[in-house]
């Protein structure tokens, strides 16, 4: 698996590029901005773009998508519990001080237990609510890797005080779905350094048990 992690952005999140190594086909995970150095990439690799998938609609995650979708033609995905927040791109460009990415059009919603592919690479997704409604995380079991959106961090989780947010939602996703995962599960926060799924269930001070 070909896998480049690029902080984009004045928040620095996370996107990822991930190919196949064989077909070429790859998907590219919250293209918040910055989408000619993630373009830069897909050419490095030699890589077809054939999914863009949005962890969550903060700004952050999601500002560059519509620029990324006309490079490449790739479908924008999103779990539809966050299109109000997407509606409200203008407003959350104004709480950073960037300016406003336009509309973005989703093409497909994105729910618990859908799968997405690029090539022989397949992702389970699991709808993980508490940081936004329609927060999600992305699991790569043959490769044992998460893609944790600003669900969990390491040493910390996303923060719930913004609209849609809510503690008890993002602890029992946490509990119920990410940490349902093995120990060595890598994860690839949304925005920092990785971690695993062990560190996290040892010594997160969020999720050890009291
Ligand atoms: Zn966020």
């Amino acid at each position: 698996m070909i896998h480049e992690i690029l902080p984009v952005g004045p928040l620095q999140c996370n996107c990822s590029v991930i190919g196949d190594e064989g077909t070429r086909e790859a998907m590219v995970i919250d293209p918040g901005d910055d989408i000619e150095d993630v373009l830069a990439l897909v050419r490095k690799h030699n890589l077809q773009v054939k999914q863009i998938v949005i962890t969550h609609a903060h700004i952050d995650h999601v500002g560059g998508a519509m620029k990324l979708r006309a490079a490449t033609g790739a479908p924008i995905l999103l779990n539809q519990n966050d299109y109000a927040l997407l509606k409200m791109l203008d407003v959350q460009a104004q709480w950073i001080g960037v300016p406003t990415p336009g509309k973005v059009d989703i093409d497909h919603s994105l729910g618990q237990a859908d799968t997405v592919k690029a090539g022989t690479l397949m992702a389970d997704v699991l709808h993980t609510p508490g940081h936004t409604e329609g927060s999600v995380c992305l699991y790569f079991p043959a490769e044992k890797m998460l893609i944790a959106g600003d669900t969990l961090f390491a040493g910390s989780i996303g923060r719930t005080d913004l609209p849609g947010g809510s503690f008890n939602k993002i602890i029992s996703s946490l509990h119920e779905k990410v940490l349902a995962l093995p120990d060595e599960t890598v994860v690839v926060p949304g925005h920092g350094p990785a971690t695993t799924i062990g560190e996290e269930r040892q010594s997160n001070p969020f999720l050890v048990k009291r």
